[in-house]
């Protein structure tokens, strides 16, 4: 967790929904948050037509935006170009897109059957919004983890507010400056900052939390939330495991999970933390995988502009100690001016230490060797549940094995990550790597409630419904249910 809040304090001028380069006060905060909580209890964002627009301006904002937040991305976390277009500005455009597709779908009613004893009714389900949102991203994918979340609750008819990661600065003031261009700011707001102005939104009443980040800054989302019975979405992390089975492909294993590890430098909630791998085939693993880094990043990927930094100092020498719990064999270089840290594998590893521990959430990729599959599953199923879990085998029966006798958020089966690229398959986490999903129809239904309505229909009313309850009635009723 980062240090102790100190409430902000308001600067004198606090021109509420206005674009500023200086934090907010609490005072503004709060009269902000008060704007979306008049305009949810309006019906403001209710409108199908409303929602259309915002979804709509939310594309034209990115679109018409790209270059700089190339730029932002390139100065946060060294993101490379197309990395940064991929995975921060299609993906939400994507996102944003289907929504728009299936608005009317995701928000009709729908009718469901009722039991013959009810009739004459009907009953439906009509969808509503819950009210008023927040959605609190992390640094690491700055821009998707903000926007497809708050295009969720907007699509869902509510009014949001955004609080982006402090620190992903230039992201964040980016957006900052963009949002109340581009979007309706009586009903969707930005408040930059970091603790302090954090727990200054979290004391107010929310209708739902949207919490993407780790595991410590949950449990103070989840305590605020408590107070007024808010419910929430958490998105953690965690150690999620890649398994190499002797039946797999090696080559397609390395290459596959170099690319999901050192993607954004190893800071992603999905990374593969650490791999597991049949001891048979272990020195040929780590040849592959070495192969790829020179094919991905060429021999000195501190010069490749498709390789990223690290987020900041603190975070760049957290990694550093972490070097201490194996022997490295690949990379190991680091440049601390640069925030520059290598793709880098360990072997001979300390199962007590901090690298296997605590999720890594950086280029570190610990190799384990196993002898056999169950070990494998024995090792995972000691630690606390991940949010993603990899298996690499050609032999279907280990496949199932994994995933039948383990427990992880998502699963990808001979790749890493792109399970959370198929709209289709909700994403969040289980367990310690987080409660609830999104993506897709998840990503809208999951700021709805779907009230349950039955209308009774004709006049017909049975005096066998209603007291007193003699013999006879009892018979009958009792033989009805
Ligand atoms: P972070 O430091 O940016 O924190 C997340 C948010 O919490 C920020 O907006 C920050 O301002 C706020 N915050 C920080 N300290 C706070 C406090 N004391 N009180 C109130 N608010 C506070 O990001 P992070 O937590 O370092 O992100 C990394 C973690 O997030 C990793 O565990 C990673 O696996 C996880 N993550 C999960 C997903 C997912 O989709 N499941 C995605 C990305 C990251």
């Amino acid at each position: 967790m980062t240090a102790t809040a100190q409430p902000p304090t308001d600067p004198p001028a606090n021109a509420v929904g206005a674009p500023r380069a200086v934090p907010l006060g609490a005072a503004a905060i709060v009269a902000r948050v008060a704007t979306l909580r008049a305009a949810a209890t309006s019906g403001h964002a209710r409108p199908l037509a409303w929602r259309r627009a915002q979804l709509r301006a939310l594309v034209a904002m990115l679109r018409d935006h790209e270059a700089e937040l190339a730029d932002a991305l390139r100065s946060d976390l060294g993101k490379p170009v197309t990395e940064g277009y991929l995975t921060d500005v299609a993906f939400v455009v994507d996102e944003v897109r289907s929504m728009l597709s299936n608005l009317g779908r995701w928000n009709r009613e729908v009718r469901v059957p009722t039991p013959l004893i009810l009739q004459p009714s009907r009953s439906r389900l009509v969808p509503e919004p819950l009210g008023m949102v927040l959605v609190i991203a992390p640094w690491n994918y700055p821009v998707q983890l903000l926007l497809v979340p708050a295009a969720g609750a907007i699509a869902a008819g509510n009014t949001v507010m955004l609080k982006p990661s402090e620190l992903a600065s230039a992201t964040s003031a980016l957006l900052a400056r963009l949002v109340p261009q581009y979007l309706d700011q009586a009903a969707v707001g930005i408040v930059e900052g970091g603790p302090a102005e954090t727990t200054v939104l979290l004391e107010q009443r929310w209708d739902h939390i949207f919490f993407t980040g780790n595991a410590t800054v949950a449990r103070v989302v989840m305590t605020a939330a408590a107070k007024h019975l808010t419910p929430v979405t958490l998105e953690l992390g965690g150690k999620s495991p890649a398994v190499v089975d002797a039946s797999a492909d090696v080559r397609l294993a390395a290459r596959r999970i170099a690319w999901g590890k050192w993607l954004n430098a190893g800071q992603t909630c999905v990374a593969p933390d650490y791999v597991l791998v049949h001891r048979s085939i272990r020195d040929a693993f780590v040849e592959e995988v070495r192969r790829a880094v020179v094919g991905f990043y060429g021999p000195d990927p501190q010069r490749s502009d498709a390789y990223g930094r690290i987020i900041d100092d603190r975070h760049v020498q957290r990694l550093l100690d972490l070097l201490s719990g194996g022997t490295v064999v690949v990379g190991g270089e680091c440049d601390p001016a640069d925030r520059y840290l290598a793709p880098t594998v360990l072997v001979d590893v300390d199962p007590d230490s901090a690298l296997m521990q605590d999720e890594i959430f950086g280029p570190l990729l610990p190799v384990l060797d196993v002898d056999c599959i169950d070990e494998a599953i024995a090792t995972i199923g000691a630690k606390p549940k991940p949010l993603a879990l990899y298996v690499f085998a050609r032999d279907v029966a280990v496949q199932r094995a994994v995933i039948e006798r383990t427990s992880a958020g998502g699963v990808t089966v001979n790749g890493t990550i792109v399970h959370l690229l198929n709209p289709r398959l909700p994403f969040g986490g289980v367990g310690d790597s987080g409660m609830g999903a999104y993506h897709g129809e998840a990503g809208v239904r999951v700021f709805q409630h779907r009230k349950p309505v039955l209308s009774r229909l004709g006049r017909l009313d049975p005096s066998i419904a209603y007291p007193p309850y003699g013999r006879l009635k009892s018979a009958v009723l009792r033989r009805l249910f």
